[in-house]
C-alpha cells in the first residue's frame, strides 16, 4: 500500500537529498523545479548515489536502489507536484522574497491539513508564514548538508505552528533515519549556524591577527576538535574531562572566562578584505581551485559516507 505523497520544491543540493531520504522510507516523492535542467541533473545524481550507496551497504530503508528510484518522479507544474501531498518540503534558494512567494502560492494550492516545511538555513518560519491562511501548518525543517549522511535535522516551529505539525514531522524524520531536535522557540541562526558562525568568527580572527596561517587553523578542526565531535558533543566532552560538568566548570571556568574576554568584538566580514583574500588564496592553494570544487564535493560525500558507515558499525 502507498504510504502517501511527499512534494519537494527545488531540486538543488538539499531538495534532491531529501527526496532520496523520503523515498528510502517508501514515500512517493514528486520534485518540482522551475529549471528542467536541474530536474534532469537531480534524477541522474539520485540514480548514481542510490547505486553507490547500495554497493557500499549504506542504502537506507528496506527497498532496493531500483525500487526507491521508481518512487521519485518530477513535475514541471507546482500544482501537479503538491496537490496530493500530505507534506510539502520547500528547498528553493535562500531569499526571503522567494520563500514568501512560494509559501503564498502553496497557501492557495494545498488542503488545510497539509504540512508546509522549509529547509531555510536562517529565516524563521514566522517571517515567511505570517499572513497565510495556513500559517499554523508551517515549520522550518533545517538539515546540515548532506542530509543523507549527516542525520541531524533542526525543527523550528513558529509561535503559531500547530503542535501536531512538530510531532508529525519529528516522527517522519525518525522514520527516514534522521535525528531531529525540536526548538522551543525561534532564534536567529537556529542551532547549527549559531555555533558554526561563532567558529567562523574565531577562525577568521586567528588569521586576521596573524596568529596562524589559514591551513593551520583548518588542522585544529580536522585533526583536533572535529575528531571528537563525530562521537561526543561539547557537554559530554566537558562531563568526561574532569568529574562531571560542575567539576569541569570549577577547574576550567576561569580559563574559559579569560579566553572569552580576550576575544575581539564582532566586526562585519568583508569579501574584499585582506583577510578574506588571504584565506581564499590559501584554500585555492592547499585545498582546491574554485573550478575543482564540484569534484571536491564528491570527495567529501564519499568521506562522509565512510564516516557514517563507521559510526553505524561502532
Ligand atoms: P540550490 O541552489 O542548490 O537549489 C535550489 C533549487 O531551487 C534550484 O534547482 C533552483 O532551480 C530551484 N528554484 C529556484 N526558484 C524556484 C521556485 N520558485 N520554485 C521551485 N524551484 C525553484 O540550493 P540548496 O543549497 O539546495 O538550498 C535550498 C535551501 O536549503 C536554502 O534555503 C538553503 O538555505 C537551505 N540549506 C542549504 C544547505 C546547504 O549546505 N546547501 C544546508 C541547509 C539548508
Amino acid at each position: 500500500a502507498s504510504k502517501g505523497n511527499i512534494a519537494v520544491l527545488g531540486s538543488g543540493l538539499i531538495g534532491r537529498s531529501f527526496a532520496m531520504l523520503y523515498a528510502s522510507a517508501g514515500y512517493m516523492v514528486k520534485i518540482y523545479d522551475i529549471s528542467e535542467d536541474m530536474l534532469k541533473d537531480a534524477m541522474s545524481y539520485i540514480e548514481q548515489r542510490f547505486t553507490a550507496l547500495q554497493a557500499n551497504g549504506l542504502l537506507k530503508g528496506k527497498l532496493t536502489a531500483e525500487e526507491q528510484l521508481k518512487l521519485i518522479t518530477v513535475a514541471t507544474d507546482m500544482r501537479d507536484c503538491v496537490e496530493s501531498a500530505f507534506y510539502v518540503h520547500e528547498c528553493v534558494p535562500e531569499r526571503l522574497d522567494l520563500k514568501k512567494k512560494v509559501f503564498g502560492e502553496l497557501d492557495k494550492l494545498v488542503k488545510s491539513d497539509t504540512i508546509l516545511a522549509s529547509s531555510t538555513s536562517c529565516i524563521p518560519a514566522s517571517q515567511f508564514s505570517e499572513g497565510l491562511n495556513l500559517k499554523n501548518r508551517c515549520i522550518v525543517v533545517h538539515p546540515i548538508y548532506p542530509p543523507y549522511y549527516a542525520p541531524l535535522i533542526e525543527l523550528i516551529p513558529a509561535p503559531w505552528t500547530d503542535a501536531d505539525v512538530s510531532t508529525r514531522v519529528k516522527d517522519l524524520m525518525e522514520e527516514v533515519g534522521s535525528k531531529p531536535i525540536v526548538f522551543k522557540k525561534e532564534i536567529l541562526g537556529f542551532g547549527i549556524n549559531r555555533i558554526q558562525y561563532a567558529i567562523i568568527k574565531v577562525c577568521w580572527d586567528l588569521v586576521e591577527d596573524d596568529v596562524l596561517e589559514p591551513e593551520d587553523v583548518e588542522k585544529i578542526l580536522k585533526n583536533g576538535l572535529g575528531m571528537r565531535y563525530a562521537f561526543t558533543g561539547q557537554f559530554e566532552t566537558m562531563h568526561m574531562n574532569g568529574f562531571g560538568v560542575t567539576d569541569n566548570v570549577d577547574r576550567y571556568g576561569p580559563s574559559i572566562w579569560a579566553v572569552l574576554n580576550d576575544m575581539k568584538p564582532v566586526t562585519e566580514l568583508k569579501s574584499d578584505s585582506d583577510t578574506a583574500k588571504k584565506i581564499h588564496d590559501a584554500m585555492c592553494r592547499t585545498f582546491s581551485t574554485v573550478d575543482g570544487l564540484p569534484e571536491k564535493r564528491k570527495w567529501r560525500d564519499d568521506r562522509l559516507m565512510a564516516l557514517a558507515k563507521l559510526k553505524k558499525e561502532m
